[in-house]
């Protein structure tokens, strides 16, 4: 079935930056699975799908603005380590998690210190624009369930 609202889509993805560089890829694992129109991924690649069927291969460009956002500048913050959920070293570059009055964000850390890091909260994808490789593998009617909780249920959705 084409994609538009209420579509379960299953697709593999192959992420590149402007300049060709590949940030990720599905092809390694499973696919991604997502519910059409319920906003599960950036505005830009879901509108790149609307209209799409299973076995069609696409590349989408997508802008920052619907992707995933711009950069803002002040979302440089100093934060005491011990806020700070790491493996190994802490080194500038390394994504950690940051634990918040709403729960634990994933952030950048771009200097570390002794006590102190300088963690960037902006999206790791903030301000790129980004070519994505499509091949949709799967499209199907979402489940009464699935709509009612915005979610795709199931193999590569919430098991719950
Ligand atoms: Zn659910």
């Amino acid at each position: 079935m084409q994609i538009g609202p209420e579509t379960v889509v299953s697709f593999h993805y192959t992420l590149r930056d402007e300049s060709g560089k590949e940030l990720e890829t599905s092809r390694e694992g499973d696919p991604a699975t997502y519910l059409h129109g319920a906003n599960n991924i950036i505005p830009g690649l879901e509108s790149a799908m609307t209209g799409r069927d299973s076995g069609d291969q696409f590349s989408a460009t997508v802008s920052p603005e619907e992707g995933y956002g711009l950069r803002n500048p002040d979302g440089i913050q100093r934060v005491p380590i011990k806020h700070l959920a790491f493996k190994g070293k802490l080194r500038a570059g390394a994504v950690v998690q940051l634990s918040t009055s709403e729960g634990m964000r994933t952030v950048t850390v771009a200097k570390a210190g002794r006590h102190t890091a300088d963690i960037d909260t902006n999206h790791p994808l903030a301000g790129q624009t980004l070519v994505f490789d499509i091949e949709v593998l799967e499209t199907r009617s979402a489940s009464a369930e699935e709509l009612a909780h915005g979610h795709v249920h199931g193999p590569g959705g919430h098991q719950h």
